[in-house]
């Protein structure tokens, strides 16, 4: 089970200090309870903004035994990772360090914000001690809903099972010291969004996955956010951030009317079930780090 924190409000479609805050006071306690009702660790990936803006919540986790990562410094749609240099990704992964590992100590997992990275993204990992990333969703297609699709269509090249990334491309092998732990997915991918809006398609997709790692020992990989924990909020209007009309359509009106399904409560419980189900199959749950040495 896989956590970005972050301090995007999905109701209002844009980055938000109060709901870092209610992160923390709401949607963080709430799914730190069900992951220790059933017993589980797990890796969260905090951004740097969000360990700054409430440094408490990164203690809440860990005080409750989580593994610690980084989810990028702001998660700002124009700082894209594979949008930036590699002496821009490098300082961007040292800035966010830095916050992060004040207060949780030396950390080695990174998740790019929006799932955004290039080749650069795994030499600047190297350079600032990350050793595992999971940015790749292999074999994810999500058409126009999401933002910088284009490239994304690389996903359906990308190895199935954990990988060490070439230096030429993130979705082949080769010889980085970087573990690219992929998040499970087959067509749509196996995260809150699409459990919440279709928990039916979640479950046709878990069964194929559950046979798959089955027949060939991959793990599976779920992401989740303590921000699908909030509740909806009503009257809200969201925030425009595509630029062209097409971009807009997909990845602004739908995506976020789709976004906004059986958030709050709901979630909570939808995700109780996927564990649960998960736990009845016999899959057993480890952090990023504790499978990097198992796989070792
Ligand atoms: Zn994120």
């Amino acid at each position: 089970m896989t956590n970005d924190v972050e301090s995007f409000s999905i109701t209002k479609n844009k980055l938000d200090p109060d709901t870092a805050r209610e992160v923390y006071e709401i949607g963080l306690p709430r799914l730190l309870d069900v992951y220790a009702r059933h017993d589980i660790k797990c890796t969260f990936y905090f951004t740097g903004e969000m360990a700054e803006l409430v440094p408490e919540s990164v203690e809440l986790v860990t005080e409750h035994g989580h593994d610690i990562g980084c989810h990028g410094y702001d998660h700002s749609h124009d700082r894209a990772f594979d949008s930036m240099s590699l002496m821009e990704q490098t300082a961007e992964l040292e800035k966010a360090k830095n916050v992060i590992g004040e207060i949780a100590g030396r950390i080695y997992d990174f998740r790019a914000p929006a799932l955004r990275i290039n080749e650069s993204t795994i030499r600047a990992l190297e350079q600032t001690g990350f050793n595992t990333d999971s940015s790749i969703a292999s074999q994810r297609f999500d058409g126009p809903l999401t933002f910088g699709s284009k490239r994304k269509l690389k996903w359906l090249v990308a190895p199935r099972h954990p990988y060490h990334p070439s230096y030429d491309s993130v979705v082949k092998k080769g010889d980085s010291k970087v573990l690219e732990i992929p998040i499970s997915a087959f067509i749509p991918s196996y995260i809150g969004t699409t459990m919440r809006v279709s928990p039916l398609i979640l479950k046709v997709l878990e069964k194929f996955l559950f046979v798959e790692s089955r027949r060939t020992g991959k793990p599976i990989v779920f992401l989740f956010h303590p921000n699908e924990c909030l509740d909806a909020s009503s009257g809200i209007t969201p925030v425009r951030r595509a630029d062209n009309p097409i971009e807009y359509i997909f990845a602004d009106v739908l995506r976020h009317a789709l976004k906004s399904r059986n958030l709050g409560v709901k979630a909570v419980e939808l995700l109780d079930d996927v564990i649960r189900r998960a736990k009845d199959a016999g899959f057993e749950f480890v952090t990023v780090q504790e499978y990097r040495r198992i796989a070792k």
